[in-house]
């Protein structure tokens, strides 16, 4: 398939339960949201010391310490900001405001810099790329480039709600609503027939 990322060629931050990736640099959001694992109750941004590591692979930590506690927290609120903005991708209902906050705080602190290189490319980087949240700033511009470039409609969160894992949807027309069929989508259209009114 076109496109396809290889799972023995993918970057150490991806986890290893990624089925759909995203494209690069897409495939760094969507690993940033799948730091939390529903499935396995685990999150690599809870405890700082792997919260470091793992961002530090990402290449959205350069700062020469560990994050504090409240980095973490605002890093985490950036992360369900994100998954509310893929709910609704997913076809879920528009994030509530108050699931943004953090995001448009982040954003709104930020100072992205624009730089022309010396061939006439233009480009938006965040400066200095040590600044704590320099690294949830890429995640916006990845965000960003990605709305422009039509493939952030296909980067969804899953319909499950025990689940919720960032998937990327290559299927025609758009319409997949579950991170797997077998697993996420059946569990719920079974629950659903049993829900249903005799
Ligand atoms: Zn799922």
């Amino acid at each position: 398939m076109p496109g396809k990322v290889d799972a023995m060629t993918m970057p150490s931050w991806v986890s290893g339960d990624e089925s759909k990736p995203a494209p690069m640099p897409l495939l760094l959001v969507q690993s940033f949201v799948n730091t939390w694992d529903g499935d396995h109750n685990s999150d690599l941004l809870l405890d700082p010391a792997s919260a470091r590591d793992w961002l530090t692979r990402a290449g959205l930590w350069s700062v020469d310490r560990t994050p504090d506690p409240a980095e973490l927290h605002r890093a985490r609120a950036v992360r369900e900001g994100i998954r509310a903005i893929l709910m609704a991708n997913g076809g879920g209902p528009a994030p509530a405001p108050a699931a943004t906050e953090t995001l448009r705080a982040v954003a709104q602190a930020g100072r992205p810099a624009l730089k022309v290189d010396p061939g006439g490319q233009v480009s938006v980087t965040v400066e200095p790329a040590d600044e704590p949240d320099a690294g949830l700033l890429a995640l916006l511009l990845v965000i960003r480039d990605a709305q422009r470039d039509g493939t952030w409609q296909r980067l969804k969160a899953c319909g499950n709600p025990d689940c919720r894992w960032a998937f990327y949807d290559r299927s025609h027309g758009q319409v997949g609503a579950w991170c797997d069929m077998a697993t996420c989508g059946n569990r719920i259209k079974n629950r659903r027939l049993r829900q249903r009114p005799r």
